[in-house]
C-alpha cells in the first residue's frame, strides 16, 4: 500500500497542496467534471394505484402540481416512489439533471450529459415535496457548455480530504491537519 512508504509528513504536505490548489481553482476544469448515462427510466414516479408520472411532468397539466396529492387516487406524493419502489433522490447527478431540464438547459433526449458542483445557479422544484431547492449542480451535453459556470471550488477541496479520510482513519493520523496547517517545531526556530 502506497501509505506504508511514506511519512505523515510527505503525504500530508502533498495532500495540502491539491487541496489549496483545489480551494483556489487552481485545478484541470475537465477533472472536476463527471459524465453520466442518461436514463429517463429513472424520473418516473409511481403511486401505490400504479399511476407513473415523470418527474419532469409535474408542472404541465398533469395535475400533480396542482396539490401534493396523486391525481387519480389522491394519495400523497410523498409516498412516491421509483419505478423500482424506492424513495426517489435527487443528489449530484439526478440534482444536476433536474436542475438543466426544469430551466430549460437540456433536453429529455438525451444519451448522456456532464455535470459539475456550482455555486448557486437558480432554482428547481422538487418532484416529490413541490418545494424550491436551490440549484448547486449542473448538467449540460458538453465541457464547454459547462464552463460558463462558476465550480464550487470549496465543495471540490472538500473531496480531497473525503478520499484520503479512510487512510488517515486506518493509519490514525489527524485529517485536519491537511487543512489546518501545525507549525513544527523546527519551523519555528
Ligand atoms: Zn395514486
Amino acid at each position: 500500500m502506497w501509505v506504508e512508504q511514506k511519512s505523515f509528513d510527505e503525504i500530508t504536505t502533498h495532500l495540502r497542496k491539491k487541496y489549496e490548489n483545489a480551494l483556489n481553482g487552481n485545478v484541470d476544469f475537465e477533472s472536476l467534471i463527471k459524465r453520466r448515462r442518461f436514463n429517463i427510466d429513472k424520473f418516473m414516479l409511481k403511486c401505490k394505484c400504479k399511476k407513473q408520472v415523470s418527474a419532469f411532468r409535474l408542472n404541465n397539466g398533469d395535475g400533480l402540481i396542482q396539490g401534493l396529492y396523486c391525481s387519480k387516487c389522491g394519495e400523497p406524493r410523498t409516498s412516491f416512489t421509483t419505478k423500482e419502489g424506492k424513495k426517489p433522490t435527487y443528489s449530484e447527478g439526478n440534482a444536476a439533471i433536474m436542475f438543466s431540464i426544469q430551466n430549460g438547459l437540456l433536453g429529455e433526449d438525451i444519451d448522456s450529459y456532464v455535470f459539475l458542483k456550482v455555486e448557486p445557479v437558480g432554482f428547481y422544484t422538487h418532484p416529490i415535496t413541490g418545494k424550491k431547492i436551490e440549484g448547486t449542480y449542473v448538467a449540460r451535453r458538453t465541457y464547454d457548455e459547462l464552463r460558463e459556470y462558476t465550480p464550487d471550488y470549496a465543495h471540490y477541496a472538500e473531496q480531497v480530504l473525503k478520499k484520503a479520510k479512510p487512510v488517515y482513519e486506518a493509519m490514525g493520523w489527524d485529517l485536519l491537519q491537511i487543512k489546518n496547517r501545525k507549525q513544527t517545531l523546527e519551523e519555528w526556530f
